[in-house]
């Protein structure tokens, strides 16, 4: 079967998720699975202009765009191995600015970049923009611009289900964690001393397999990239649910394109206000059953 109209697909693959899921949505019964919702449906903005963005001019010139991601982590930036679609929230918010610049689905190209390459392809232009738990801080500030923050998240410890002997950071003192290269957690973890022992990876889900191969003890990183993969595989897999950093997320943009973060800033107000943005959430890492946190607040600086 050729399926030509990209609504008739998305329906189709919802009711296929859905009927594989085997359940009705929001249900209790859901609560803690891994669902797929149909990624909602995007106005996408016609007849755009921006002046003065050189990341629009050249998405423009390009006639697509091009968006760094995660697609590893459930709930937020994930990529399925069969049907090769992404989804999750950062996908959703990525989509919706895209689809507020003018283009829509069959004209975004996402770029898997991991932790530790971000400051680099946003730097080189490899990707127009990031949206990958991109924590804010002051040093990337330095190389990199960011709109935002779309969401906060806290650092938090994913452990083996029956492991009851980690109750915090404060439980690592014998024992060995495994977080990403080039993350906020990974140097936290390191500056205050807590593990024994910390490995370091490229990926959160090669940390996710040391942890199930016992090879590590605890994983470190966003409460919210650790909420995904315990809903995957609940009977394995726990969040400790004791989170102790902040970590706004934002989107990772040219450092000097203030044009264009000041539109990204925009757009990310609108969803706060009109409520595409708790839908996004209700879609995605809502499904992991923690309620929707509070809404962030656009910096703007
Ligand atoms: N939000 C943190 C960071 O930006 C951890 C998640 C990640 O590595 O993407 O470093």
């Amino acid at each position: 079967m050729r399926i030509r109209n990209i609504a008739t697909a998305t329906l189709l693959g919802g009711l296929a998720l859905s009927l594989a899921a085997c359940g009705k949505t929001g249900t209790p019964a859901q609560q803690g699975k891994n669902t797929i919702e149909p990624p909602p449906q995007m106005q996408v903005a016609k007849d755009v202009n921006i002046t003065g963005s050189p990341t629009f001019d050249r998405i423009k010139q390009n006639g697509k765009i091009t968006i760094g991601v995660k697609d590893d982590q459930p709930g937020l930036g994930y990529k399925d191995s069969v049907s090769q679609k992404f989804t999750g929230f950062d996908i959703d918010i990525a989509n919706y600015l895209a689809a507020q610049l003018g283009y829509g689905p069959d004209k975004i190209v996402y770029k898997q970049v991991q932790s530790a390459g971000r400051e680099a392809a946003v730097g080189n232009g490899d990707v127009d923009f990031y949206v990958g738990t991109y924590t804010i801080n002051d040093k990337r500030k330095q190389q990199v611009g960011f709109a935002g923050p779309y969401f906060v998240a806290g650092q938090d410890l994913l452990v083996r289900k029956d492991d009851n002997s980690i109750k915090g950071p404060e439980s690592l003192k014998d024992k060995t964690v495994c977080s990403a290269k080039g993350s906020t957690p990974v140097q936290n973890i390191k500056e205050k001393g807590y593990a024994k022992e910390v490995r370091e990876q490229d990926k959160y889900s090669d940390c996710v397999s040391m942890l199930q191969n016992k090879q590590v003890d605890a994983v470190t990183t966003d409460d919210a990239i650790l909420k995904g993969y315990a809903a995957q595989k609940p009977d394995l897999y726990k969040v400790v649910g004791k989170t102790f950093t902040k970590e706004p997320y934002g989107v990772g943009l040219n450092k000097d394109d203030k044009v264009l973060r000041n539109k990204l800033d925009d757009f990310l107000q609108k969803a706060l206000d009109d409520g595409d943005w708790q839908k996004f959430y209700d879609g995605t890492l809502g499904k992991s059953g923690s309620p929707a946190p509070q809404k962030p607040t656009i910096e703007r600086y």
